[in-house]
């Protein structure tokens, strides 16, 4: 039986490794995954709401470590980390993505020569100044085996002189959820009729990123960009944002409708009948393609480089409202069907590759 030791603690990672989960307990007793969830994202609808629809077993260890800045929270993880795997043993410590889950966790495994999987490696902005890229950058220079989603991932693997046979491009997990879920959602999921929505009549928007939260004149440009704009924006808001926007006691425009974060179920089916989704998150950009919804993404830069190249992501300028809302309205005439339907992220069966991987590897 091989022991695979999952580190979570932030909402796209619930969402990642759901799909991987659910493949680890088809394997039945040949796998035995234990679950970290290090508290990064603590609220019901952040965190509690992901592992009740997306049927994730309940973690294993919660560590309740949230709430600090990076260093507090990366210190006290990797202890608390290191203490699991000193009593679990594993043979594989699983990381996603770029937070600072990922990164402790691919740290106190290393340091005990523990075998680390990153899945999503490879993905760079090239921007220093986004925590989430050094999380990423040094994750995927401690990790034994990298599983990129990309070509373009792969290739900036290359770059650093990460190559060979510990570099596997699997595609996206991600695109794995969506499809698996999707359905689920379309059945499930009341929020459109909740929200009296219709049919591509409204702007879907998601702002997290701290390069946008934490400044007060970009947030307020975001704000002013999407009232200039007249189109009715449904916000579900990260709490971090409304935090920030308490802080900085900036008033919402009439024509958004702020939200309270929704679970993945409500989120597809918002984002699957939006006219145009403008947000800085990395997964939302890909579920708009995933959807075939155009996209404005609320930043300088993305990882997801293929999207723009393909016409289905647009970057804008967050430094001027007047950008901001003409853009969308840019997007929102896009002919979609028009687009190429890029096959950059797998097939659908990323999840697969990665726990065949991962068996394959510790068997040999
Ligand atoms: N998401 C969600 N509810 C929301 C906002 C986002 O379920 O209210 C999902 C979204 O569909 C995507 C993931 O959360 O799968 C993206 O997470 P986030 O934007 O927090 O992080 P990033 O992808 O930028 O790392």
């Amino acid at each position: 039986m091989i022991k695979i030791i999952t580190i979570i603690g932030a909402r796209p990672q619930f969402i990642k490794a759901a799909v991987v989960s659910k493949t680890f307990r088809e394997r039945g007793s040949s796998v035995r995954e234990i679950i970290v969830h290090t508290g990064q994202h603590y609220d019901t609808n952040m965190s509690d709401v992901f592992f009740a629809e997306l049927g994730i077993p309940k973690p294993d260890y919660h560590l309740g470590i949230g709430g600090g800045t990076h260093g507090q929270n990366t210190g006290r993880m990797i202890e608390k980390i290191e203490a699991v795997l000193l009593r679990e043993q594993p043979d594989w410590v699983l990381v996603y993505g770029d937070t600072d889950s990922t990164l402790a966790g691919a740290l106190a495994a290393s340091k005990l020569h523990i075998a680390v999987a990153h899945v999503e490696a490879g993905l760079r902005s090239f921007n220093r100044r986004m925590p989430e890229e050094i999380n990423r950058v040094l994750t995927d220079h401690i990790a034994d085996l990298l599983f990129t989603p990309t070509h373009a991932a792969m290739a900036n693997l290359a770059k650093e002189g990460i190559t060979g046979n510990r570099v596997r491009q699997v595609g996206d997990v991600m695109y794995d959820a969506a499809l698996y879920y999707g359905e689920k959602a379309a059945r499930c999921s009341r929020i459109l009729t909740a929200l009296n929505l219709s049919d591509k009549g409204y702007v879907l928007a998601t702002v997290h990123r701290a390069e946008n939260t934490d400044d007060q004149q970009r947030l307020q440009v975001i704000l002013n960009g999407f009232a200039a704009s007249g189109r009715r924006v449904v916000w579900p808001m990260h709490p971090r944002t409304r935090q920030r926007l308490e802080d900085f006691a900036l008033a919402i425009p009439g024509n958004i409708s702020v939200i309270d974060p929704v679970g993945y179920l409500d989120m597809v089916m918002l984002e699957r009948q939006a006219a145009v989704i403008a947000t800085d998150s990395g997964g939302v950009q890909k579920e708009a393609f995933f959807h075939r919804v155009p996209c404005l993404t609320l930043r300088d830069e993305t990882e997801w480089v293929e999207l723009v190249a393909g016409g289905w992501n647009r970057l804008t300028d967050v430094t001027n409202p007047k950008t901001i809302s003409r853009d969308l309205l840019v997007c929102e005439q896009c002919a979609v069907e028009t687009l190429p339907v890029l096959d950059c992220y797998g097939r659908g069966d990323s999840a697969l590759s990665v726990v065949e991987a991962l068996l394959k590897e510790k068997a040999e």
